[in-house]
């Protein structure tokens, strides 16, 4: 069976969303539920209580192959709500009265005790070969119809009458319509390269896969690329399609890609740590203990990670983990040398396998024209020795001391690799 994931468009229709005096919520909580369902909102119109452009919107959106068209609002009996009438023209059929709609309609208002007028009728109207949706919490009744192949729904404006027609009249159909289509999709998480550089490297490769759909997030420094598969529905042909449009990033990005799932970074240090039996000290000095933070909000971390040290002040670091006096005059705190004894002094002190440490300037003030602020050393002790890493951040206090403990931590990762 090959099978396209279905595309729906939705029409909101009112003047008013036009005119800044209401804002259009009905498209998105139209799209959130027909998304939750497998089904691709591939666009949305809003248009004015217009005769010729609402039938102008249902033609183009049926003319392009839309499997699912949502219509809300201009049900009423006022004489600018049109969605019926422009439908019915649109689809070149005719209205009809429905008996039952009409007593419905009749029973309603002489609940309310209010004289039902000549126009109270068009709600009894419905598009031949159509049929009327169940309002539960006002007087317009939706409508469901097909045309070819497309399945058709028209719901009241107003969001309260909307929303539980939407779960108990469209969502049904739409599913039975076809199965849910599977989602295919492949995810890389990136650290240590900004967002440009991700796309740069790997716009080649997903270029020439043109049934897959290519995204990229970044958050807190974390770039996720997301590969998701858009053309038929051919699990091996999805797969296979995937697999090495995955590689081929994988290969392009190298050791900057961490995981091919949804996990954090610290999780993945943390498997590896786990797996070989080790552990893990950490000595800060401008992050603060942000690198113990983020190590300790992943469950179970006690397996690898002892503990660590917030040495802040010059006197601490010589205290607490044994670094050199003259080497702090002469190289200052911000510095290879520092970093390197930082990391030394917590692995011996801590009996861990490893250390890691982090020396640097977050700012606003304390930058120099050798040191400006973002210059952190951050340095990983082991049994072979010492390495250390210069970095020159960009960006704010927070952002310098959040990227320096991810960066930190990640020179551990690339050397478990
Ligand atoms: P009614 O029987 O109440 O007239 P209707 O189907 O004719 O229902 P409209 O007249 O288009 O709906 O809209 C009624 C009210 O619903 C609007 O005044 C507006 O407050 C709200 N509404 C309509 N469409 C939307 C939308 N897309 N997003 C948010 N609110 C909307
Ligand atoms: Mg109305």
């Amino acid at each position: 069976m090959t099978r396209k994931l279905l595309a729906a468009e939705i029409i909101a229709v009112g003047s008013e969303l036009l005119e800044g005096g209401r804002v259009e919520t009905n498209s998105a909580f139209l799209a959130g539920r027909l998304t939750s369902v497998g089904t691709r909102v591939r666009r949305k119109w809003v248009v004015g209580d217009d005769l010729h452009d609402i039938a102008r919107a249902v033609r183009t959106a049926l003319q392009d192959g839309c499997d699912i068209l949502l219509l809300s609002g201009g049900l009423g009996p006022t004489n600018d709500d049109l969605t019926r009438q422009a439908v019915a023209q649109a689809l070149d059929r005719p209205l009809h009265t429905v008996p039952q709609l009409v007593e419905r309609l009749q029973r309603l208002y002489a609940r309310f005790n209010v004289r039902m007028s000549e126009n109270n009728l068009r709600q009894a109207q419905v598009v031949e070969g159509g049929e009327a949706l169940e309002n539960p919490k006002g007087s317009a009744p939706g409508m469901f119809l097909r045309q070819g192949d497309a399945l058709i729904f028209l719901l009241p404006g107003p969001p309260r009458e909307l929303e539980p027609m939407v779960d108990e009249e469209v969502l049904p159909r739409v599913r039975d319509l076809k199965p849910a289509a599977p989602l295919y999709r492949r995810s890389l998480k990136i650290l240590g390269l900004p967002e440009s550089t991700v796309d740069a490297k790997v716009e080649e490769a997903y270029r020439s896969f043109t049934d897959i759909e290519t995204t990229i997030l970044s958050s807190s420094g974390i770039i996720s690329l997301h590969f998701t598969w858009r053309g038929e529905d051919d699990r091996g042909l999805a797969n296979q399609a995937l697999d090495q449009l995955a590689q081929r990033a994988r290969q392009a990005l190298g050791e900057a890609v961490y995981a091919d799932r949804e996990a954090e970074p610290e999780e993945i240090l943390g498997e590896m740590l786990r797996s070989r039996g080790q552990s893990l000290v950490t000595a800060e000095s401008c992050t603060g203990g942000w690198m113990g933070q983020l190590i300790t909000a992943v469950a179970g971390s006690s397996d690898y990670y002892l503990g660590g040290y917030i040495a802040y002040s010059n006197a601490l670091k010589v205290d607490a983990l044994g670094v050199n006096e003259t080497t702090l005059q002469r190289f200052g705190a911000v510095s290879r040398q520092v970093a390197e004894q930082m990391a030394q002094g917590a692995r011996l002190r801590g009996k861990s396998d490893y250390a890691l440490s982090t020396t640097g300037i977050a700012g606003p003030e304390g930058g120099s024209e050798e040191k400006p602020v973002g210059t952190v050393w951050v340095a990983l002790a082991s049994r072979e020795g010492v390495e250390s890493k210069r970095l020159s951040l960009p960006g704010d206090r927070e952002w310098i001391r959040l990227r320096s403990a991810r960066l930190a931590l990640d020179l551990l990762r690339r050397r478990l690799l």
